[in-house]
């Protein structure tokens, strides 16, 4: 998803970025243990335990990341599990770490499995093998390194190896923002970006963005462009219903994609269950991405429900896209 935006969106997504916890809005028990275990390394002046930070994109991982190490007064270097090719990759970084340093990789279920093996031991002894020369030259040499903590993330714990997962003592699971919380947090960015906002104009935001802080500033940064230029610049109740419409985001919140995919599991495979990759290639998106950002929140929802043969649609579904559940039909 981060890929995906310009430079310009990219600046004003780190602008945006709570710097501490103190600033940082709802997942209020995650944080209030983060903030014990990190007080603790810090009085202990050791390196904090690994963390792993999972849950849908957009809800505040890679934030969360930053908070832990400026609240540790340490450094931090980010990477990413594709990034990291060969283990020569992960030694360059974990070599350059000072002491207590965060070393943070997102999508931590995407490592090479090569790469991971040597990431065992550097998490667990902080040492790290590596092979210099090749060929009949080849031996391989012991690095000690500074202690450090590694914060993995990813929207898909349940694809991370045992032996990786066992090695993180700490493990958190964001969960989406109600309402009420992603409310503030639009008042927040509109305060930052210099965009006044009506409080009902926040709520209309807020409710519609999926749960997801990220598509919240999204919407909130689009919705100042209407005002902007459709309006004296105030963003009101008003103007923020009509930008959200233009946007495709309907009354629940639901975007373009969301709505595909129920409409192909109902229209196509009558209401399922029908399998994600069924889903994936009528919706013409990657499973993967289903399974990732879409699927989860239509299930919270209650939109889908999925069982031991696939995903089925759910009673809402229907009525949400205003067509007569099957039960109802046949009575
Ligand atoms: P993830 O790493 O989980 O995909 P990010 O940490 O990149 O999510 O968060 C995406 C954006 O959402 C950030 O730029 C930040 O501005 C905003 N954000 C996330 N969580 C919060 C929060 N709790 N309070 C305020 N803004 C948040």
């Amino acid at each position: 998803e981060k890929e995906h935006m310009t430079p310009a969106e990219r600046d004003i997504d780190k602008a945006l970025r709570p710097l501490s916890f103190a600033d940082f809005t709802g997942q209020a028990k995650v944080v209030e243990n983060l903030k014990i275990f990190v007080q603790a390394a810090r009085r202990r002046g050791e390196a904090l335990d690994h963390v792993l930070l999972h849950g849908p994109p957009g809800l505040g991982k890679t934030t969360l990341s930053h908070i832990i190490a400026s609240e540790l007064d340490s450094g931090i270097k980010m990477t990413s599990g594709p990034v990291l090719d060969k283990p020569s990759d992960l030694a360059g970084l974990l070599t350059n770490l000072d002491p207590n340093d965060v070393l943070f990789i997102d999508e931590i279920h995407r490592l090479n499995p090569i790469v991971e093996e040597y990431l065992y031991s550097a998490m667990e002894d902080y040492k790290i093998d590596i092979m210099l020369d090749s060929g009949p030259n080849a031996r391989s040499v012991q690095i000690s390194l500074n202690p450090f903590t590694l914060i993995g993330a990813t929207t898909r714990s349940g694809l991370l190896t045992a032996p990786l997962r066992a090695r993180f003592s700490i493990n958190s699971r964001l969960e989406y923002y109600d309402a009420e919380l992603l409310t503030s947090i639009v008042k927040r960015s509109s305060a930052l970006l210099g965009a006044p906002i009506h409080e009902d104009a926040a709520f209309e935001i807020a409710r519609r963005s999926r749960g997801t802080p990220r598509i919240a500033n999204n919407l909130l940064r689009r919705t100042r462009d209407f005002a902007q230029v459709k309006s004296n610049g105030t963003i009101d109740v008003e103007i923020a219903k009509f930008a959200l419409n233009a946007l495709d985001v309907d009354h629940n919140g639901l975007d373009d994609m969301d709505k595909r995919i129920l409409s192909c599991i109902i229209d196509k495979y009558k209401g399922g269950p029908v399998g994600i990759s069924t889903i994936a290639t009528a919706c013409g998106e990657e499973a993967e991405t289903i399974e990732e950002v879409y699927e989860p929140f239509l299930i919270q929802e209650g939109y889908i429900k999925r069982t031991a043969r696939g995903r089925e649609a759910t009673e809402a579904a229907y009525r949400h896209l205003g067509k007569i559940p099957p039960q109802h039909a046949q009575a």
